[in-house]
């Protein structure tokens, strides 16, 4: 396909399946490193890959509470996934980095200056909720006070593919949190992946002024009324087949009225107070700090490490964990996504990506806690 005119920015442009390795092409040209959905070890993860070679082409996820499996596809679909455990988080806001070390000469500490620079990342196949919970890190990382000069950097660079999902998974609840699975800014190019018998292509919605400069670089023609209609149905569709639902009405302040509520107690039976929850979540950001020296003592070093609210040393203060129990931990963690969250940052801190009820091994859904908690609520007025 040769390209006709320049993209301009809201363009609808078709991409065929077999062009799909000239947008790899157009970014490692510009200097982005392209990480992306791959397989390992059964799953799907995001890492960096080189091209379309490196997609889970012709595999699907099946998610349930505490369950993950992979299972193929009776076609050859790129995208054809939901979600996998690695949020966007991992390389935006990486779980382990070194703020500074210092060397020790004659009785003096000497700070090093660290010479890696932050690399210019085109994150490849990011949804819906995901582009949200990108939203929601900037907001706290890239324009809080103070901000995050590492988040800032890397977001600042990065060069954004989103991917619109092809099918609802079980723990998704995207629609409810009003975070997918429709598109509408915060990309550079989005992609809807279509496959009609023969005909594999992608429909590419150009975003910004970035992702047309790109786009221009890739064989493209524009998309019929036609394929911009089959795209906007298929993503219609997954919203229909929205695997669970949250109830957000008046939300805030029923978590807030239930602060004793004895649900609690029943959730920290069953919680292993593991942090998975976190680790998974796209939008948890803490971390903790921690200064190491050499045996010799001639070095020193700072780590920023990511942290979870589900440790007893996070809630250290003088004297011990303010929050001892897991009961104070889950209760902690849920209520700050859904309640607090919204007074500190105007938002909820969950974009419904499912990712905490998957991934928990004892398979506690974020979604029968908040209606188990309602439910007792409704119960006493
Ligand atoms: S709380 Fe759970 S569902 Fe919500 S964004 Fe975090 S991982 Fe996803
Ligand atoms: S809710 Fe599940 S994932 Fe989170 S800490 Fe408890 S056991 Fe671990």
């Amino acid at each position: 396909m040769a390209a006709t005119k320049s993209p301009q920015v809201h363009d609808k442009l078709v991409i065929a399946r077999d062009e799909l390795q000239g947008l790899f092409d157009a970014l490692h040209q510009r200097g982005y490193q392209t990480v992306g959905p791959t397989l390992r070890d059964e799953v799907i993860v995001c890492d960096v890959i080189h091209g379309v070679d490196d997609l889970p082409a012709g595999w699907t996820d099946e998610q349930q509470p505490g369950t993950y499996r992979l299972r193929r596809r009776p076609d050859d679909a790129l995208f054809g996934y939901n979600l996998g455990p690695h949020a966007w988080k991992r390389f935006l806001h990486p779980p382990v980095v070194r703020l500074w070390h210092a060397e020790r000469t004659n009785g003096n500490y000497r700070l090093v200056q660290e010479e890696e620079q932050s690399p210019q990342l085109a994150l490849i196949g990011v949804r819906a909720c995901d582009l949200h919970a990108i939203r929601i890190l900037d907001r706290v990382l890239a324009h809080g006070t103070p901000a995050d000069p590492i988040y800032s950097e890397l977001r600042r660079k990065a060069f954004i593919v989103a991917v619109n999902c092809e099918q609802a998974g079980e723990t998704c609840f995207c629609v409810s949190m009003g975070t997918g699975p429709e598109m509408h800014d915060g990309y550079d190019l989005a992609l809807t992946e279509l496959i009609d018998g023969d005909a594999h292509y992608f429909v590419a919605d150009v975003g910004s002024a970035k992702g047309a400069a790109v786009a221009a670089s890739v064989p493209h023609r524009a998309a019929t009324e036609d394929e911009v209609e089959a795209a906007d149905c298929k993503v219609a569709k997954v919203a229909r087949e929205m695997g669970r639902t949250l109830d957000t009405e008046g939300l805030k302040e029923m978590l807030y009225r239930n602060l004793e509520s004895p649900r609690w107690e029943e959730i920290a039976a069953r919680c292993l107070a593991c942090g998975n929850c976190t680790m998974v979540c796209p939008t948890c950001f803490c971390t903790t700090v921690q200064d190491v020296t050499d045996l010799t003592g001639k070095q020193a070093e700072r780590w920023r490490k990511a942290d979870s609210c589900f440790s007893t040393e996070f809630s250290h203060i003088f004297g011990g964990s303010i929050r001892a129990t897991p009961m104070s931990r889950y209760r902690q963690w849920l209520t700050h996504k859904m309640a607090s969250w919204v007074d500190q940052f105007g938002t909820f801190g969950c974009v419904g990506c499912g990712r905490c009820i998957t991934w928990c091994p004892v398979g506690i859904d974020i979604t029968e806690e908040v209606k188990a908690i309602r439910a007792e609520d409704r119960a006493r007025v």
